[in-house]
């Protein structure tokens, strides 16, 4: 079995039995022939069932993640909503306080209509996770690396409690994809990645993936979901994801490497307040952060001294990290989340959320430096 990184850079890649090319190929065919009784000499029927660059994509993510199955998605947030769509009505979901806003907001607007229930817990204190089961809990839904406080829960501990209680674990992993974690090797049943993010890499595709540990009754209820709901990602998001998975590896080391000179710079900065990067040792959950994950990965937040107003001039005067949403692309971005985030936002106003790209280290300090100088 080869190693991870060597899967990601060789992702797709076998020579073309028609042509001998060594590049994946895209396939856009939306009807694939079958015989008139209706078998499938090649498996597939109809491009939103399945398709050979969706598979293709598929089986690149679920080795890299060491999952039985994974299914693509157009986004991460139909990637998430499918895989809470298909818990049985009357389900009980813990959804961990940090997550990613769309899916607090998805809980609070549409949960009540599909039958499902939602706490809402801090996933870092376990006694507050076990405290919030109920006999219905279903689902266990952790983010970490976390958005936009970057905390970090204890992935094994969560999953012996959600077995413990007859419930599954499902990790958004979207800040930290799998060359420097891997959720299911240590107990999660289900992983979701916004591919929109790292595995696409470079700011052009949307696509969202979930990979299960088990190709069982919730998987096979996904694909069923997908399927009659359309949710099927264009088998060109598909390449595009798969093109970027093969160098994942390279891009992480760098943006790893660069988040955390940032991280370290803005520690020593007198006009920072605070700054969340699991990396840094004085990161509350950093040991566990170091035992759970191969690298810290890109995303950071910092707090200005002084808030809000601070904060957006901070922003406002930067010039190379551009002020956008999103994050894993080459570039640098820079965020105050509690504007983007709106009323009801839970973000400190001070804090500006870092997505450190694959530029020069130095740079990027240079940058924040000037910015912070005012
Ligand atoms: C972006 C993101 C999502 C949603 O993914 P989309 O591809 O935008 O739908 C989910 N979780 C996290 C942590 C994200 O950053």
């Amino acid at each position: 079995m080869s190693r991870i990184e060597t899967l990601a850079a060789r992702a797709g890649s076998r020579p073309d039995p028609a042509s001998g090319a060594l590049a994946p190929p895209l396939q856009l065919a939306t009807t694939f022939e079958h015989t008139p009784d209706g078998r499938l000499p090649h498996g597939f029927l109809y491009q939103r069932y399945d398709n050979p660059t969706q598979l293709e994509t598929e089986q690149v993510l679920a080795a890299l993640e060491g999952a039985r199955r994974a299914l693509l998605f157009p986004t991460g947030m139909a990637a998430g909503a499918t895989a809470l769509q298909a818990l049985p009505p009357g389900s009980h979901v813990l959804l961990c306080d940090d997550s990613y806003f769309s899916f607090r907001t998805l809980a609070a607007e549409q949960f009540p209509r599909w039958g499902l229930e939602c706490s809402i817990v801090d996933f870092t204190d376990l006694d507050a996770v076990r405290a919030a089961l109920r006999p219905n809990t279903a689902l266990l839904w952790a983010e970490t690396p976390s958005n936009p406080r970057l905390k970090v829960c204890d992935i094994a501990a969560l999953a012996a409690i959600a077995h413990g209680a007859g419930a599954r674990l499902l990790v958004d992993g979207t800040f930290a994809p799998p060359v420097i974690q891997q959720p299911l090797a240590l107990g999660a049943d289900i992983v979701l990645h916004s591919a929109t993010k790292y595995l696409g890499g470079h700011g052009d595709v949307m696509g969202g993936v979930l990979c299960f540990a088990e190709d069982g009754g919730h998987a096979a209820a996904c694909h069923r979901l997908r399927l009659l709901g359309g949710a099927t990602a264009s088998p060109f998001a598909a390449w595009m994801v798969l093109r970027g998975v093969r160098t994942l590896a390279a891009r992480m080391d760098w943006h790893c490497r660069n988040a955390r000179r940032v991280a370290e710079f803005l520690a020593a900065h007198p006009k920072v307040a605070a700054v969340h990067y699991p990396g840094l040792p004085s990161h509350p959950q950093h040991a566990l952060a170091a035992a759970q994950m191969r690298g810290f990965g890109g995303m950071l937040s910092f707090e200005v001294a002084g808030g809000r107003e601070a904060a957006l001039a901070v922003a406002a005067r930067l010039r190379l990290f551009t002020n956008a949403t999103s994050l894993g692309s080459t570039e640098s971005l820079v965020e105050h989340r509690a504007s983007i985030e709106g009323p009801g936002s839970p973000t400190p106003g001070g804090l500006l959320r870092l997505s450190v790209g694959l530029e020069h280290a130095d740079d990027l300090v240079a940058d924040l430096e000037q910015a912070l100088a005012g």
